[in-house]
């Protein structure tokens, strides 16, 4: 069996966390990331009948029944798991319909999965039934973003359109907008289902006052997601205070969608 420190995932994994480390956008232990993973590619790497430890997951999603995540650990902190990607990273297998994740790797230090783990994988059930490709959801604290949720609105509507205005390629990068749940405590399966519910709409949610969950294809289609609305919301929070000359209008959008094949979520622009 070849040494799991080469498998792909990994390797992608321990980059993605230590960008968005130097992005700024994961202080201390914030930020967790979670990737589904082909049974074909962990057995690879691992011996799939030698289960470490077996934890209760608190909720139930039948859906991901026997499927394989890589995912960040509990109060592990992003800057570090280059270093020790055995401590802070973890594969899991859900089994008994969700509510046991199987350890198979990582949490060497006795740890385990981030606190967000119901938002995590009820938002990867929301996105599969949508889309049976997606295989990242992540979640970060970028600053633009964040601040932007204590000075505009949180209706979607108007916090995507916002969003949009603010770079030509937001609309093509972001078609399905971006959802918003208001402020909410944390690492609840409550939030887990607010979360899962707006991501069968859009693969960006925004936690007022707390940060963003991405979901992708790839790392980088999540990851891009992410950057992109919060380079936009930069442009807002540089540009809120002064007087407004210019923006995108509905018309330019529209020639947006034309050109570059995308669909604009229902309703979000006028005719
Ligand atoms: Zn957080």
């Amino acid at each position: 069996m070849i040494g799991i420190q080469t498998a792909p995932f990994l390797v992608e994994m321990i980059r993605i966390t230590t960008n968005m480390y130097e992005h700024g956008w994961d202080e201390r232990n914030g930020g967790n990331i979670s990737m589904l993973l082909d049974e074909r590619e962990v057995s690879a790497y691992l011996d799939l009948t030698k289960v470490l430890r077996s934890v209760p997951t608190g909720f139930r999603a039948p859906e991901l029944n026997g499927r394989y995540f890589l995912v960040t650990g509990t109060g592990d902190y992003f800057k570090n798991v280059q270093y020790a990607p055995d401590v802070n990273l973890g594969i899991v297998r859900l089994t008994d319909e969700g509510e046991k994740a199987e350890l198979l790797w990582g949490f060497s230090d006795g740890g385990s999965f981030t606190s967000e783990f119901p938002a995590h994988m009820m938002s990867h059930q929301a996105r599969l039934r949508v889309d049976p490709e997606n295989r990242i959801v992540m979640h970060c604290h970028p600053a633009n973003l964040l601040a932007m949720t204590y000075v505009h609105t949180l209706d979607e509507r108007e916090f995507t359109r916002t969003l949009w205005q603010m770079g030509t390629e937001c609309v093509v990068v972001f078609p399905d907008g971006v959802s918003v749940l208001p402020w909410m405590l944390c690492g609840t399966n409550e939030i887990g289902v607010a979360t899962a519910e707006k991501m069968s709409l859009s693969r960006l949610v925004v936690w007022a006052q707390h940060g963003v969950y991405g979901a992708g294809k790839t790392m980088d289609e999540a990851f891009g997601l992410i950057e992109t609305a919060e380079k936009a919301a930069e442009i807002y929070l540089k540009i809120a205070h002064l007087p407004l000359v210019n923006t995108i209008a509905d018309f330019q959008m529209h020639l947006l969608e034309k050109r570059f094949g995308v669909k604009a979520r229902e309703g979000y622009l006028s005719d």
